[in-house]
């Protein structure tokens, strides 16, 4: 059994025993069960036994951050599929690693400062810390879901990683300093809270506001100058913007560096489908690379392809100016 099955055995047989005993959702007692773990307390004296000897190998030699993430996503997925919610998901593994592997191309190995204001379980936001180099990364991640956001304090507790989460509506005044690197698996949709939208220049791309392109917005304007967007967004985000309001305010804002469309093989239909998404925001020394650099990408599956396709995003990332 590899490290992460056997992680996610504990997580998994802990969650099922807390959630039998409290008569809690399966997604409630993973937090309780990463609670219990990282704090090295269980809570459920009458179950002691059976949790013990459970969490008593958990942390061992040689394991890392990525190894609990992804028994912790295991899980996730797991109870999110047993109680499904729509708000409820979590950005796949392949697309983390993804994400992760340009994050790492542009903050090279400079200190590093992240946010995420929809981070969701913080499956994408730890990951991404996971993989860039330098080891001082400071993060904040905000989302209005409260088991959610329970997650994502669960999860990044147990992968020993400093998150500073609030609880709020990210297209609400974010409290965090500027920062370098805003990443984001955008909600896609239309945005509720009209009063809060007035706020914003993207307000008036669609009759109604678009989440989707006021948290491109916030993203801006949480950045430094000449530091990254990189997001999920949704593939018809372009087809909306429809009177080019979103397209000038880009031009006026920022670089656009790339947009790589996702295969389709890995949404549940074509709605649903996402591209990455890649900005500079403008600021002193921020040059226009030589060519954006806008790709489909090659089914996940196909190995050879896929590693010919990182190798030449790798090579535009050396030589894009
Ligand atoms: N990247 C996350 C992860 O790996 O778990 C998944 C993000 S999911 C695609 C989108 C998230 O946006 C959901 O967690 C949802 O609760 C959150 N969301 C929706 N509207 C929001 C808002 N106005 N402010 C903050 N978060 C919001």
């Amino acid at each position: 059994m590899s490290t992460v099955s056997e992680l996610f055995s504990v997580l998994d047989q802990s969650s099922i025993l807390i959630k039998k005993l409290r008569g809690m959702d399966y997604l409630e007692a993973l937090c309780e069960t990463a609670e219990n773990i990282y704090n090295d307390v269980i809570k459920e004296n009458e179950i002691r036994d059976k949790l013990e000897p459970l969490y008593a190998n958990f942390f061992r030699e040689g394991l890392t951050a990525e190894d609990i993430r992804r028994a912790f996503q295991l899980a996730a997925l797991k109870g999110m599929k047993k109680s499904p919610h729509p708000n409820h998901e979590i950005t796949p593994d392949s697309i983390v690693l993804l994400l992760g592997h340009i994050a790492s191309l542009l903050t090279g190995d400079d200190p590093v400062s992240i946010l995420d204001p929809a981070v969701g379980t913080g499956n994408l936001l730890t990951g991404i810390m996971n993989q860039v180099k330098n080891n001082q990364v400071t993060a904040c991640g905000a989302d209005t879901d409260d088991l959610l956001i329970k997650l994502a304090y669960a999860n990044s507790n147990l992968q020993q990683k400093e998150v500073h989460l609030f609880h709020q509506d990210g297209l609400k005044p974010l409290f965090v300093e500027p920062c370098d690197l805003v990443v984001c698996d955008v909600p896609v949709g239309i945005y509720p809270d009209e009063r809060t939208a007035k706020a914003y220049e993207l307000s008036d791309v669609g009759e109604k506001a678009y989440t989707h392109f006021l948290f491109i917005e916030q993203g801006l304007k949480s950045l430094k100058n000449s530091g990254y967007l990189l997001y999920l967004i949704p593939n018809r985000l372009f087809a909306e913007d429809r009177d080019h309001h979103f397209h000038q305010f880009i031009q006026d804002k920022a670089v656009i560096l790339a947009l790589l469309q996702l295969p389709l093989s890995l949404f549940k239909n074509r709605a649903a489908a996402k591209s990455v998404f890649l900005l500079q925001k403008k600021g002193e020394g921020v040059k226009m690379p030589k060519q954006a650099l806008l790709a489909e990408m090659p089914q996940f599956s196909d190995e050879q392809e896929l590693r010919r396709f990182m190798l030449s995003l790798d090579d535009w990332f050396k030589h894009r100016l």
